[in-house]
């Protein structure tokens, strides 16, 4: 669930990606994005519709605060809007079996939206991040011009961009930097 919030924060919030400036998609386009980044969490491709589309960017707005908060150190301000999403969605675990797989759990919202549940699960997701001891796993990426946001699951912590892309940018400048 911690990829779906990184999905939807860089897909549906604007700023900056890979060196050149961000507008988020509007619309039939909004809800086309929501649906992909969902299928990442899920299998099941789900239908979104652009009203959902259009909670979830909300919604995507203030889960980048969170890694944002992280980056800048201040997991207490984390935390909180955490709480908040958490208090707001009602997300209160499920397990469910479909498709012969086995019980597995999902968070679910008060209202059975599909806004809702995946508000609920994204907060869920960082809650549970942030109560480990990998609470600083959360970040933004460090390349020039680029704020798209990232979870650091390698072994020693050590991510600092978005992407490869991002990755390859900064050592290509670094390498001309060195008058190669
Ligand atoms: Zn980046």
């Amino acid at each position: 669930m911690v990829a779906v919030a990184v999905g939807l924060v860089n897909a549906l919030t604007e700023g900056e990606a890979r060196g050149r400036p961000y507008e988020p998609p509007t619309g039939e386009a909004r809800a086309a994005a929501v649906a992909d980044v969902l299928t990442t969490g899920d299998r099941r491709a789900p239908a979104v519709t652009e009203a959902e589309a259009g909670a979830l960017a909300e919604v995507a707005g203030r889960l980048r605060g969170v890694f944002e908060a992280v980056t800048r150190g201040d997991v207490d301000a984390a935390a909180l809007t955490v709480n908040g999403l958490l208090a707001e969605t009602d997300a209160r675990p499920h397990l469910d079996r479909h498709d012969g797989e086995p019980w597995h759990i999902h968070f679910h919202g008060a209202g059975g939206t599909l806004a809702g549940n995946y508000a609920a699960s994204c907060a869920t997701g960082l809650a549970v991040v942030l109560g480990s001891e990998l609470h600083d796993r959360l970040g933004v990426c460090t390349a020039p011009h680029c704020d798209r946001v990232y979870v650091d699951t390698s072994r020693n912590g050590t991510r600092r961009f978005c992407s490869t892309a991002c990755q390859n940018r900064v050592k290509t400048a670094a390498f001309r930097a060195r008058g190669a």
